[in-house]
């Protein structure tokens, strides 16, 4: 029992595995993947867009104030743009602040001179630096330079720095487009989160159905294992469950198979080869039953044997094979009449058991009479020659008796059967 037990779970555990590990690797893999991907679409798309607002600003002062950047005064410092002083014409960054909904500061040298962005209380956040490495960065790079966090007043940003450069090409500040800070790593996790959650939804399904699947044939399994375990111990009375038997699965072809090979092994054991009837080993068992059965308070039941007339005879006269060619006809007959009565079992050369159930002598003696009569009547044809023969049959009714003993009254039967003439049914000698 702990045998099948155990069969059954390394199946559904297998099963599970089989879909649970691949699931989890594709789960995982499609969260890393999805995310590097996500971040970098995101990171490039953004970087895209405040590079575009940066260069549109550019274009717009250049275009309001055409020339070099150039800073003049000794006390309040301005900063000019082609002689024109733009220190606080705060129009030049806020029309672009408003239009994008980014904010917008003009740096000159390490110095935020213009800006959209104000603190708390209003005021913008001018006079601030940036950091000198941005400065150097952008010497060093034609383009701008994008950063994931910048910390402008208190307020953290992602920020796009774009070099302002006068006509000799010298470096003399930056524009720097700064969007609220929302970090990208944790936007680029959500659609990583939605695939992998979706993976992970489709594995629950199919972990559900599998088990569903496994426990089914699970049980089917064992179904077959058992009648395999019992057939194999010789339980002749074992039954393989019809649920498995109408199985449309693989399960179902096995046990249709193991039900055929089972039958034929019960065959080849129990019936004899050239007559097809049962043997001698299985007659002893199924007349045991019958007998336990009256036993057990059913009806009374007659047991009968019969045995070929002259059978050598027909061997010596036509051979060996005709000979089996009579034993062959003679069974079919016995088997035809003895069909729902009894059984008839081959019990040795040319001689017959033949049991009656639920019968007493005198129905007995009557059926074997029409039995007789209609071998008396059987043309056996072999090779253009025509064989008929005859039987004997010894027939008692002695339901207490064991086996041996009703077996050798109705042996004595058929002795006197053969003495007294054959081709004849006695169930009873006459006192002398
Ligand atoms: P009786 O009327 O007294 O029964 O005479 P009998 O010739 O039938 O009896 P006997 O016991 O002398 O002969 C039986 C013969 O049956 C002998 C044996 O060779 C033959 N025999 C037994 N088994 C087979 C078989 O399987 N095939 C064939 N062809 N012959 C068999
Ligand atoms: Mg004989
Ligand atoms: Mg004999």
């Amino acid at each position: 029992m702990s045998d099948t037990r155990s069969f059954k779970n390394v199946i559904s555990q297998k099963l599970l595995a089989i879909v649970i590990i691949p699931t989890m690797l594709l789960a995982a893999a499609a969260a890393i993947i999805g995310y590097n991907l996500t971040l970098k679409a995101l990171t490039k798309g953004l970087e895209g867009e405040l590079s575009a607002v940066a260069a549109m600003t550019a274009l717009n002062i250049n275009t309001l104030h055409p020339g070099d950047y150039e800073l003049v005064g000794e006390e309040g410092l301005s900063l000019l743009k082609g002689g024109e002083d733009i220190t606080r014409n705060y129009e030049l960054v806020d029309m672009v602040g408003d239009e994008t909904g980014l904010e917008v500061s003009l740096i000159y040298k390490d110095t935020r001179i213009l800006t959209t962005i104000t603190d708390k209380s209003g005021t913008r956040i001018v006079g601030t630096g940036i950091a000198e490495q941005v400065e150097q960065k952008l010497e060093e790079t034609d383009g701008g330079i994008f950063y994931e966090r910048t910390l402008i007043g208190k307020e953290n940003f992602l920020s796009y720095y774009y070099p302002l450069t006068n006509s000799d090409g010298k470096h003399v500040g930056a524009l720097e487009i700064c969007s609220p800070y929302l970090p990208l790593s944790t936007l680029a996790w959500r659609p990583a989160m939605v695939i992998t959650a979706m993976i992970i939804l489709v594995m629950v399904v199919l972990i559900v159905l599998i088990y569903n699947h496994s426990k089914d044939s699970g049980s089917a399994t064992l179904k077959l294992l058992k009648f395999t375990q019992q057939a194999a111990k010789g339980n002749d009375a074992v039954e393989l469950d019809p649920s498995v038997l109408t199985r449309d699965d693989e399960l179902g072809s096995i046990g249709n198979s193991v039900l055929e090979m089972h039958r034929a092994l019960r065959d080849m054991m129990d019936k004899d080869a050239l007559t097809k009837l049962f043997n001698r080993r299985s007659a002893n068992r199924k007349l045991d039953l019958i007998r336990s059965h009256y036993v057990n308070g059913g009806k009374s039941y007659s047991v009968a044997i019969g045995d070929i007339d002259f059978f050598k005879k027909v061997n010596d006269t036509y051979g060996h094979d005709a000979g089996d060619l009579v034993l062959i006809t003679v069974s079919d007959i016995l088997q035809k009449h003895l069909k729902n009565l009894g059984f008839v079992a081959r019990w040795g050369g040319e001689e017959f058991l033949l049991v009656f159930d639920k019968m007493d002598v005198k129905e007995a003696e009557t059926k074997l009479w029409s039995i007789l009569e209609e071998l008396r009547a059987t043309e056996i044809a072999y090779e253009n020659l025509i064989i008929k023969v005859t039987m004997s049959f010894g027939v008692v009714c002695a339901p207490d008796l064991d086996q041996d003993e009703i077996i050798k009254l109705a042996d004595e039967n058929l002795y006197y059967a053969k003495e007294s003439g054959r081709n004849r049914v006695i169930s009873m000698i006459p006192k002398a």
